[in-house]
């Protein structure tokens, strides 16, 4: 299981030299093209669970669209808003 401030898995992957705005793009073709890095990417589980734990809403990451992230929240029954306590 990653943990939320375990960040170490970032440096093996395959965008650790691209830039960072490849995976915050503004359309479709953009988000094709992130994925394309992140295909075979050796830590793409990580990353994917990474934003998910917690609730990254914006960009790529594991290879996942915002939207899609929003409908693995919601098929686990997991609000994609995040909540703090005070
Ligand atoms: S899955 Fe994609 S965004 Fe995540 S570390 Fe790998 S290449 Fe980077």
């Amino acid at each position: 299981m990653t943990s939320a401030l375990d960040t170490d898995w970032m440096a093996q992957g395959n965008c650790a030299d691209k830039s960072p705005s490849i995976f915050f793009p503004s359309d479709g073709v953009g988000v094709e093209a992130a994925r394309r890095v992140c295909e075979g990417c050796p830590v793409k589980d990580q990353c994917l669970n990474y934003a998910l734990d917690n609730r990254i809403d914006h960009g790529v990451w594991g290879g996942t669209s915002e939207r899609e992230r929003r409908r693995i929240l919601k098929a686990r029954g997991v609000s994609a808003t995040v909540t703090t306590l005070a």
